[in-house]
């Protein structure tokens, strides 16, 4: 379908819900407004009687096409927003979450009360994330804290490859107030030969659904989120329950470990934590109300280490 130009970015909004709507697509009229804006370069809220030329009608119509056939909008745009970043995103790789916010915000927080914690303001605060995927949570960790070491890594070449893309571009755009290091490797495996092998904090979205429940999600995640990214195995918990017991002996004493989990496994990956020497273990919940990470610590105080 084609978009008739000279017509007002707002009738062009419509139009575009409309179709979206009749697609099935889950969001209409958000995704609508967001591919007029990628299409025209203006917010049309802001400017919903300005016409559309025949050059924005026709990338328009192509970026309509994608969304129609639910490739997500994240990838039809190219970027996504986390936090207060902008993220490039591709295919292959995992698109971030909004949940995920909240598992950086909760790894924000304990990389700051690391900091805080009478230690040398030359031994940095050492943050590991396996699983980095687009790098989102360890680069937002490093945009929003000062004088940590951030290592992120991802046994996916094509998730190495844009992880490094995103914090090169950060890095350039002066966004980053601490280093981030990109890794190749499976879960802790790179970090062990790295220059900084102890953490103080662990945090990863890994993947956590059980390989059954793919056939049930949206074609947007199903079609373009990598299986690898999403289940975890039969259980589901495989991984996450490898980085519990990771986490217990490999934190350094007094360092902390957040994850985000799958609601339904809550009880098991409490006990798990419990059971692998991991203490003060707390569930938090995501924005919408379901308990969605699990944080806990290695018992003891911190040593100064660098
Ligand atoms: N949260 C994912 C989803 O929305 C599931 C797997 C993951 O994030 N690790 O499908």
């Amino acid at each position: 379908m084609s978009f008739p130009p000279d017509g007002p970015l707002a009738a062009a909004v419509e139009h575009v819900a409309a179709e979206l709507r009749a697609a099935g697509v889950p969001s209409p009229d958000v995704d609508a407004r967001w591919l007029v804006a990628a299409a025209s370069g203006v917010d049309p809220r802001r400017a919903p009687d300005r016409p559309l030329t025949r050059a924005t009608a026709q990338s328009l119509d192509e970026l309509v096409a994608r969304r129609v056939a639910r490739e997500p909008l994240q990838l039809v745009l190219g970027t996504t927003a986390f936090r207060d970043l902008e993220l490039v995103c591709r295919p292959g790789v995992f698109v971030p979450r909004p949940e995920t916010e909240v598992l950086a915000g909760l790894a924000i927080g304990l990389a700051r009360a690391a900091r805080a914690d009478g230690r040398p303001d030359d031994v940095p605060v050492v943050v590991h994330e396996p699983c980095c995927g687009t790098g989102a949570v360890g680069l937002a960790v490093a945009s929003e804290v000062d004088g940590v070491v951030v290592l992120i890594g991802d046994r996916s070449d094509a998730a190495v490859a844009l992880a490094t893309e995103n914090r090169d571009r950060l890095l350039r755009a002066g966004r980053l107030r601490s280093r981030v290091d990109v890794h190749a490797g499976d879960l802790l495996d790179p970090f062990r030969t790295s220059a900084h092998p102890d953490a103080d904090v662990l945090v990863a979205n890994p993947p956590y659904l059980p390989l059954a429940d793919l056939d049930a999600l949206e074609p947007e995640v199903v079609v373009h989120d990598p299986h690898d990214a999403l289940a975890g195995g039969p259980d589901g918990h495989e991984v996450v329950d490898v980085l519990l017991e990771d986490a217990a002996r490999t934190l350094v004493p007094g360092g902390a470990v957040v994850l985000e989990i799958d609601a339904r496994r809550v009880e098991a990956v409490v006990a798990v934590a419990r059971g692998a020497g991991l203490v003060d273990v707390a569930v938090h919940r995501d924005l919408t109300g379901a308990e969605r990470f699990v944080m806990a610590r290695r018992p003891g105080r911190p040593t100064a280490h660098g």
